[in-house]
């Protein structure tokens, strides 16, 4: 999870939308038509990655879609449906039906997941990527499984733990997809030890920009196992 910073000029429509009452914020909020301009706002300030999990929102090859997603719900707290700094982009399920339904019996992570859709956890432990340096919480196994990170004391971790859990950040498809991104890149730097130049390269690669706003998926695991290296 990479901290998110929105952007700080809030989209019109939402500025707008901001001065009427909420009578029945789910209504409201499908009747709302501003939403194209808080994707436009919010896809770079999350450099395009999932605010959650950091997948890639819109590489094609993934399957996923993504959607606005309220970090306190809506019914949760119906003060909050247009606020701003409460809506952030998360990718939802999986395109893949035979990986639903043969491989994972529980695959959809962030915003969709189980837990998190019918809020049922705990907000009080439950860390927000808006909440500063949130990236603090996690940490990366080789295999790409997510857990609290071994610096937090026991409160932090078990918020760490609560947060893992409602996201379902260790899907196995997440756990994969990390796991297989860290052997790589692994593999490549062991090759590329004898070459300064070319190690340099890919690690600058690795973790900067790949396109405006742009970055690779798992930044923040990225980081972990390569910025040192770099
Ligand atoms: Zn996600």
């Amino acid at each position: 999870m990479k901290q998110l910073t929105h952007p700080l000029a809030v989209p019109r429509q939402l500025q707008r939308r901001q001065q009427q009452a909420v009578d029945d914020p789910r209504t409201a909020w499908q009747r709302f038509r501003g939403k194209a301009e808080i994707y436009d706002a919010l896809l770079p300030a999350q450099r395009h990655l999932c605010a959650y999990c950091e997948v890639e929102l819109d590489n094609r090859e993934e399957a996923l879609g993504y959607h606005i997603e309220h970090i306190e719900s809506k019914s949760g707290n119906p003060l909050l449906t247009f606020e701003f700094h409460n809506l952030m982009l998360s990718c939802f399920k999986t395109g893949n039906e035979a990986e639903q339904s043969n491989e994972d019996l529980n695959p959809v992570s962030c915003g969709h997941s189980e837990l998190k859709r019918n809020n049922q956890y705990d907000a009080s432990l439950f860390i927000k990527p808006t909440e500063q340096d949130c990236q603090r919480y996690f940490f990366y196994e080789l295999d790409g499984r997510v857990v609290p990170h071994p610096d937090l004391n026991e409160t932090e971790a078990a918020r760490a733990d609560h947060t893992i859990e409602v996201l379902n950040l260790n899907c196995l498809r997440l756990q994969r997809d990390r796991g297989d991104m860290i052997r790589e890149g692994l593999e490549i730097i062991s090759d590329l030890a004898d070459d300064d130049c070319a190690l340099k390269c890919f690690l600058h690669l690795e973790l900067n920009e790949i396109a405006t706003n742009k970055l690779f998926a798992f930044h923040t695991t990225r980081c972990q196992f390569f910025q040192d290296l770099a």
